[in-house]
């Protein structure tokens, strides 16, 4: 392994941008904080990374990235508890999968400490744009790029490690109404399905927008072979309750390895909750939605922690899902909200505080 032992060179915006900004009406993920980090890869190396001024950047129109969609992405939030303290949650987790994701596209690993050290030197700078109360964070973006200006079509020599920052509300989330895919995929087997790549969600916009006209927010896809296993839900992995089991389906090279559909199965386990973790067909599900013993589906994604299904429809067939008292769904966002604020013990090692 190379050595990167170069410190992090820091250039402060001359202003900020935060009184300008609403904290209270805050539109999710296009508001920017005042830096960004930077690392460029050039010469087989990563050179040493840079804290930036938020700002435009240029390249060429030959640059691979526009071309061959070598970009690769993650999705994290960074937490203020009352006492001023900033964590991260798991974040080991995310820097493994966004290596994961760049060797699946033929693009460069990232140093650990970089990352680390990035994240840190950009959330001292910016930390005033971290409100501390439950459901307020600072929605982080590592993401990669393949920078070099050349059309043939090979993986690039040049790319752009980067993260920037947007501050995200406490929301709540209405609960949304899916079509099960009969026809369209996400992923397949040997794919791409598993990485977090920009092209994943570039090919669901399509699809999603015919379900939108159906009066659907969402997508469940399901296997591209045989379209009968229910495998994420959206952009999020997908949870069913039948009487009091979860079930979710393994993850795979075509579904995603969440960080909050990993927590959600370690916090059943320590709440007592069964969660059976296996294929999970769409006919198991319809039936059970007949025999009134469909009590609850959701998702789960750093984004919204998660986010409840109140009807799904499938071949022409709906099936509502009555909102219950007792709902495991609640009860999860509220204990997972609880530990990433350091409002509960972290019994886990999840949280990582930045100093
Ligand atoms: C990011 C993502 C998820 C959720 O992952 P988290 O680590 O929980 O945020 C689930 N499915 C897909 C397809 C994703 O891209």
């Amino acid at each position: 392994m190379a050595q990167h032992t170069e410190k992090i060179s820091i250039e402060k915006a001359k202003t900020s941008k935060i009184d300008t900004v609403d904290f209270n009406n805050l539109d999710f993920g296009r508001l920017f904080t005042d830096h960004m980090f930077v690392c460029d890869y050039e010469d087989g190396k990563w050179q040493t990374p840079k804290v930036i001024p938020y700002q435009a950047m240029s390249y060429e129109p030959s640059a691979r990235v526009f071309h061959y969609g070598q970009a690769v992405f993650e999705g994290m939030k960074a937490y203020k508890g009352d006492d001023g303290k900033v964590f991260l949650f798991r974040p080991k987790e995310n820097f493994d999968r966004i290596n994961k994701s760049s060797n699946r596209l033929a693009m460069p690993s990232f140093p650990e400490n970089y990352f680390f050290e990035g994240l840190e030197a950009l959330l001292n700078l910016d930390s005033d744009w971290i409100k501390p109360g439950i459901g307020n964070s600072l929605y982080l973006r590592p993401f990669v790029i393949a920078t070099e200006p050349a059309i043939s079509a090979s993986p690039a020599n040049n790319y752009r490690f980067m993260i920037i920052c947007s501050p995200a509300q406490s929301y709540y989330n209405s609960p949304v109404r899916v079509l099960i895919a009969e026809e369209f995929s996400r992923s397949a087997d040997g794919g791409v399905g598993f990485a977090k790549a920009a092209g994943n969600y570039a090919a669901q916009f399509y699809p999603t927008s015919l379900a939108q006209e159906k009066g659907f927010q969402q997508i469940i896809w399901t296997d591209a072979s045989t379209h009968s296993f229910l495998e994420e839900a959206g952009t999020m992995n997908v949870f069913f309750r039948i009487d009091d089991t979860l079930i979710t389906a393994p993850t795979s090279d075509r579904i995603l390895d969440g960080i909050t559909r990993k927590s959600m199965l370690q916090l059943a386990e320590d709440l007592g909750i069964t969660c059976e973790v296996r294929r999970v067909t769409v006919d198991e599900i319809k039936a059970a939605a007949k025999e009134g013993r469909l009590k609850e589906i959701f998702g789960t994604g750093t984004a919204a922690v998660i986010s409840i299904i109140s009807a799904f429809e499938h071949k022409e067939e709906l099936f509502e899902i009555p909102e219950i008292e007792d709902s495991y769904a609640k009860l999860f966002k509220k204990t997972l909200l609880d530990i990433q604020h350091n409002l509960s013990e972290d019994k886990h090692g999840w949280r990582h505080e930045v100093k």
